[in-house]
């Protein structure tokens, strides 16, 4: 605290005893008399105790309204009459902003507003500041002078901790129903309905579950301040040892990961932190709301910045915070998560991908989320898993309520909350006739993918986790056609020890007996971040230092994976493939690593697989113009679409705006895979496609017309494409595909559509 000057008297006032304000606050607000009685005692107590002619507290009601409900000093006519919208005038701009105001002069400020019924011309100088409760503004407390003055940083850093007391009587809900305050967008329990970017596809219904559970701090006001002190260092003393375990137990190298772990560190161990926690508590609050009165004030000004780094750094500081909440709460370093016990929907503003493997469970019906991205790591598990999920929704967590009815219709990137029965009534139809065709699919789960001209179409499945493996017997597909190593990588701290992996790549191949099944080596950098590889800023990361290429300068990382799949595959088959290779030679380069290793093997007289296949997937368009070159080297070839496509048209395969601009089933996409199959169909190397295209009926109808007979998909989608194949003749769908390849259309989608159509043929 600074020291007091001699003439600076209101600060001394206001300064000298913030405790002694916050006790008798606290007294009255536990005293007899009604909510609002209790809530007029507290405006003049406020008023007296920082020598202000008037104190007024202003409460949002629903609809976003802000309402008059104390005051000392204005006319007490204008109470509960006095109504401003968010946004308007300087309360309304302070409870919007989330941030306070001190001016010396209010009617210059260009939000000020003039309301005769208040009587407020007469004071010149104001300090306002937001009222928050549960991370919500609430209200708005204003102190008001007739003097020109700015009130003192220590006048302001007072009255902030007397509105986050204030936040007490509001949560008890006696003055305004709590839930007006949480949906202050719309009315409380009204129906809501968010759109967002649909990240996995899907329809579901469920409860409302958060992920990180808002921490309800109840007892603000401390009884012993030497006591809560005492608590706040055990704390911090915890905090700070959980920490160090973290960064010891991670044997961890540079990278993401690291710099999250650094800053939870420096922050811990923040001086400037720590001694603003303890002023806090110094002012009679305790240890937890100290905690949370810094956290607002870090919140508030990092909000204000544009700057994307800091914003994320928020992220991490307010974990730290929480954390440092929840230990003294003792309810568990994790806060407590428990399993899903009914159908639910997590919300959350963002989840990592170990985060969303906690929640594995019947029960877990879709997540949705206020960020997220369509090549985040808890996207990429997600799909894996088969959940739906929508992220990109702004003020999410804001509107929804623990246990609000939820449904989430991902196809339509729509999230219906608290729906009517009407829409609820309808979405649950469609998920039942979803779960009745599941029920199909299944039971023609042993059917052979055979067409009606009896051509076999092989259908694999995209895998990458464990639990995928499952999906092998439930859908009967007939092998893994790309195994994406990558997953194991991405949700570990630590670079996968030898053991670990072998041990991972020979339960795959235990759980598929005698099926194929095909590993593609690390797919990594890029989108796709390892926390023990530096992480730099790349311009343009689909396009940087990924995949192969990163594997090529550093053959260590390769040859140690090479060998764990050599190890694994003993007396068994091998497939492996390399990602994103754009030249032969780097083919040859990686292919020269998998000899070496066999040989290493040979000499150390260690059992070998049977037989070992090596080949490459197709996702650079330039290698498409080396297949001549190529297809002597490879034993099989696999398209890779996802990334293919996007390189094709030289756009992002996640970028919102673009992806419904081009159309994979236009002539250019078709003519080019056709021209590569029949390439491979001559050198008579097996050729599949393995991106997301292939899960899709219509565009699977397509793949096969132009002359593909082995898919690897979406394990979801093997029901599907199995019964569209099973209606289809293909040399009848040729004689109509193949002469449209050279039409101008933008895409020949319609066109098959009504072919389909024409044929009784499920797309
Ligand atoms: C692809 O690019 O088509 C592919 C299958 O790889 P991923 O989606 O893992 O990049
Ligand atoms: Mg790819």
């Amino acid at each position: 605290m600074k020291p007091v000057g001699k003439l600076d008297l209101n600060q001394m006032e206001a300064s000298s005893s913030p405790r002694r304000l916050l006790r008798r606050l606290h007294t009255v607000m536990a005293g007899p008399g009604s909510a609002q009685a209790r809530l007029d005692k507290v405006a003049s107590v406020i008023a007296t105790d920082m020598v202000a002619e008037v104190c007024s507290v202003y409460l949002v009601r629903a609809g976003q309204m802000l309402e008059l409900f104390a005051t000392q000093g204005l006319k007490k006519e204008a109470v509960h009459m006095t109504k401003l919208a968010m946004g308007e005038g300087l309360v309304g701009h302070i409870a919007e902003t989330g941030l306070p105001l001190n001016l010396p002069e209010a009617a210059e400020h260009p939000k000020y507003v003039y309301r005769p019924e208040t009587g407020e011309e007469i004071y010149h100088s104001l300090l306002g500041v937001p009222i928050v409760h549960s991370g919500n503004v609430a209200g708005v407390l204003v102190v008001q002078n007739r003097t020109r003055r700015t009130y003192t940083e220590e006048e302001v850093e007072v009255l902030q901790t007397v509105a986050m007391v204030l936040a007490e009587i509001i949560a008890s809900g006696e003055l305004v129903d709590p839930r007006e305050i949480v949906h202050a967008t719309t009315a409380p329990d009204q129906p809501a309905h968010f759109e967002g970017l649909a990240l996995v596809d899907g329809v579901a219904a469920g409860r409302a579950v958060f992920h990180e559970p808002r921490i309800e701090i109840t007892m603000l006001v401390a009884d012993d301040v030497e006591e809560e002190k005492h608590r706040l260092e055990a704390g911090l003393e915890t905090l700070r040892e959980s920490i160090d375990q973290l960064m010891s137990a991670s044997d961890i190298g540079g990278g993401e990961h690291r710099d999250v772990l650094d800053a939870y560190k420096m922050f811990a161990y923040d001086r400037g932190w720590q001694k603003r926690i303890f002023d806090a508590v110094e002012s009679g609050l305790t240890a937890e709301a100290a905690i949370e009165r810094v956290q607002q004030n870090i919140r508030a000004r990092m909000l204000s910045t544009e700057d994307p780094y800091l914003r994320e750094r928020l992220h991490d500081f307010e974990d730290l915070a929480y954390r440092l909440i929840r230990i003294l709460l003792a309810s568990g370093e994790d806060g407590g998560r428990s399993a899903l016990d009914q159908p639910s929907v997590v919300v959350a503003r963002n989840m990592g991908p170990a985060e969303i493997l906690d929640y594995r469970s019947e029960n877990l019906k879709a997540v949705i989320l206020e960020e997220g991205s369509p090549t985040s790591h808890v996207t990429i598990i997600a799909r894996a898993m088969g959940i739906p999920m929508i992220g990109r929704m702004q003020g999410l967590l804001a509107e929804v309520d623990e246990g609000d009815k939820i449904i989430v219709d991902a196809d339509a990137g729509g999230v219906f909350i608290r729906p009517d029965d009407e829409v609820a009534e309808s979405y649950l139809e469609n998920i039942a006739l979803r779960e009745a065709r599941a029920a199909e699919y299944l039971a023609q789960r042993d059917l052979p993918s055979v067409s009606k001209d009896g051509v076999h179409v092989h259908l694999h499945i995209n895998a990458g986790l464990m639990i995928d493996l499952p999906s092998l017997d439930a859908t009967g597909a007939e092998g893994i056609g790309l195994f994406r190593t990558e997953f194991q990588f991405l949700v570990s701290d630590t670079l996968p020890s030898l053991k670990a992996q072998k041990q991972i790549y020979s339960e795959v191949l235990d759980a598929a007996g005698d099926r194929p099944v095909v590993f593609r080596t690390l797919d990594i950098g890029g989108d796709k971040h390892v926390p023990f590889l530096p992480r730099e800023h790349e311009e343009n990361p689909a396009l940087g230092w990924r995949a192969i290429r990163v594997a090529l300068d550093r053959p260590a990382l390769l040859r140690y994976q090479i060998r764990a799949l050599l190890q694994a595959a003993e007396g068994r088959r091998l497939s492996i493939m390399f990602p994103l290779v754009a030249d032969v030679s780097e083919f040859v380069r990686a292919s020269e690593l998998v000899k070496r290793e066999e040989r290493r093997l040979e000499r150390l007289g260690e059992g070998l697989p049977a037989e070992i296949r090596v080949g490459t997937m197709l996702e650079v368009p330039a290698l498409a113009w080396q297949l001549d070159s190529l297809l002597p080297e490879i034993d099989f070839l696999s398209i890779g679409t996802n990334d293919l496509l996007q390189y094709f048209f030289a756009s992002d395969r996640s970028h919102p705006k673009l992806v419904e601009r081009y159309d994979f089933l236009s002539p250019a996409v078709l003519s080019f895979i056709r021209s590569v199959v029949k390439a491979c169909n001559r050198a008579e190397v097996p050729v599949t496609l393995c991106g997301e295209m292939g899960s899709r009926p219509l565009e699977a109808l397509a793949l096969v017309g132009l002359g593909l007979r082995q898919l690897s998909i979406s394990p979801s989608a093997i029901g599907p494409v199995r019964v569209m194949i099973r209606a289809l003749d293909i040399g009848d769908l040729e004689s109509r595909l193949l002469p449209l390849l050279n039409s101008p259309e933008h895409s020949l989608r319609e066109n098959l559509k009504a072919y389909a159509h024409e044929h009784a043929i499920p797309i």
